[in-house]
């Protein structure tokens, strides 16, 4: 049970920009294996959000083959989509994104209610991971009662939550000040690599990139 969880073959996009069409994915290959962390390097522009839309299964538009657990998504409706991604993936994006009425616990419970998994169970798990991240005095509070760097952490513990075979995480720290950037990205890629899962983090910053287990640069809509 070594196969990759993520296989990328001649992945291509190009957008309509004012008539113009601009070829922005030109033939991207990629195998991720499992619980291996991959940066995705590359500057402003360059395609890092566009492959990892595609990776989430989160846009149509594609060309090429995106096989995600030994499945490919080309062969699945929307519902069987909508599975895959809960089932396998995990989010995190340069915004948390979370729930502005939720504390921090039940914003990591609820996608584990949505998968199907119990209430206690899942707020078990909640804790566990908000825990692990240094948030164990701040399980009650709410978004804006908590600071970037703590909201960006419910986010990782949000994305972890089902144990996803994949997390995809787009600029996670890009909203943080250096020197937390620095912490949470640490915590971050000790959590994945305690959980076992693999990732692919988009990033336009060498020196963050270096600590990932592999990195990869698109250029010209390739992968170096
Ligand atoms: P990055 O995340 O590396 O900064 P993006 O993937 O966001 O780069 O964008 C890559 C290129 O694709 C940019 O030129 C951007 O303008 C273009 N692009 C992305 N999404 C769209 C869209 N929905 N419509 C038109 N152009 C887009
Ligand atoms: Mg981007």
């Amino acid at each position: 049970m070594n196969q990759p969880v993520v296989r990328l073959r001649n992945l291509r996009r190009s957008f309509e920009q004012g008539g113009v069409r601009i070829d922005v994915l030109r033939g991207v290959n990629l195998d991720i294996r499992p619980g291996e962390i991959v940066a995705l390097l590359g500057p402003s522009g360059s395609g890092k959000s566009t492959m990892l839309q595609a990776v989430g299964l989160l846009e149509g538009g594609f060309e090429g083959m995106i096989e995600i657990a030994g499945t490919d998504a080309a062969k699945l409706n929307g519902d069987a989509r909508t599975v895959l991604r809960r089932d396998h993936l995990g989010f995190v994006y340069q915004f948390h994104h979370l729930l502005p009425d939720f504390n921090a616990t039940e914003n990591v419970i609820l996608p584990q209610l949505v998968s199907g998994k119990a209430e206690r169970e899942a707020r078990e798990r909640a804790t566990e991971l908000l825990t692990a991240l240094g948030l164990g005095h701040r399980l009650d509070h709410r978004p804006s009662q908590l600071s970037g760097g703590e909201q960006q952490r419910v986010a990782v513990a949000r994305a972890l939550a089902n144990r996803p075979a994949l997390v995809l995480a787009d600029e996670p720290t890009g909203n943080l000040d250096e020197a937390t950037a620095d912490r949470v990205l640490d915590e971050f890629l000790k959590l994945v690599r305690g959980e076992g899962s693999a990732a692919l983090v988009a990033t336009h910053n060498e020196r963050l990139a270096v600590r990932m287990d592999r990195v990869m640069r698109l250029n010209e809509g390739v992968l170096v």
